[in-house]
């Protein structure tokens, strides 16, 4: 049988997570005493019926309609971009927006995401959508990508600081609830280290970087005094998220 380790129950050698809370089951365990004609006899005949999922057509019209009308903007304002003001790359701005438009809002919507996935990867589209913005603008002016540097040195530290934040208190506030933010706190926080890294490794980019060094090791201090805090509930977060 199998065997959930957190809520300490058996359970029936055909599932893959525990019924009741959610946690990848350990493999094969010898069945106790107690249910050794269930696991012998009864088991083997006992088969569920499928999982009823919720209607989801509706939801899944609606999304595949909103990626059809991103699609035709994005379209029109291409064409309008290259046959009215082919000097100007305006219509990349469209592009990048309705990308994060159509991952943040539409998919939150329309999905049955959890909010720690959805937070995660608006945390991480939108820092690459303000480097988005801030390349075009550079090509749009330059020609090259020589004027980046107000996403990478303000914008997006800035943007990751303020996430960080939001998911100290959701950790706080949830704290005895299984939400996974950590796992949305550690990507946030790798996003954050990652500008000053690059300033490191390419010393030539010259940037003034005061903001990203503080990024940086705000985002070291804050996980790791987070992780101390709250280590238990890491550990018990990645066993249930990853079965580690
Ligand atoms: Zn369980």
């Amino acid at each position: 049988m199998k065997y959930c380790k957190e809520c300490g129950v058996y359970c029936h050698r055909g599932l893959k997570r525990c019924p009741l809370c959610g946690s990848f089951l350990e493999s094969e365990r010898e069945a106790p005493d107690a249910l050794k004609k269930y696991h012998t006899e009864i088991e083997l005949s006992v088969s569920y019926p499928p999982v009823e999922y919720e209607d989801q057509t509706d939801k899944t019209r609606m999304r595949y309609r909103a990626f059809t009308l991103l699609l035709a903007t994005i379209a029109i304002c291409f064409a309008i971009n290259f046959v009215v003001t082919p000097s100007s790359l305006w219509s990349l701005y469209v592009l990048v927006g309705s990308t994060i438009l159509y991952f943040c809002v539409f998919s939150s919507l329309f999905r049955h995401s959890r909010a720690y996935s959805i937070l995660a990867t608006c945390t991480v589209l939108i820092s690459v959508g303000l480097f988005g913005f801030d390349a075009i603008q550079s090509m749009d002016r330059l020609g090259n990508l020589s004027a980046v540097g107000f996403s990478v040195c303000y914008a997006i530290p800035g943007f990751l600081i303020a996430m960080i934040v939001t998911f100290d208190i959701l950790i706080f506030v949830g704290r005895n609830t299984f939400r996974y933010y950590f796992i949305s706190l550690y990507i946030a926080s790798v996003s954050a280290i990652i500008p000053q890294i690059v300033f490191w490794a390419i010393p030539s980019l010259d940037m003034p970087s005061w903001f990203t060094l503080a990024a940086f090791f705000f985002a070291v201090f804050n996980c790791v005094v987070m992780t101390v805090c709250y280590s238990r509930r890491v550990h018990h977060e990645f066993v249930r998220k990853f079965y580690i």
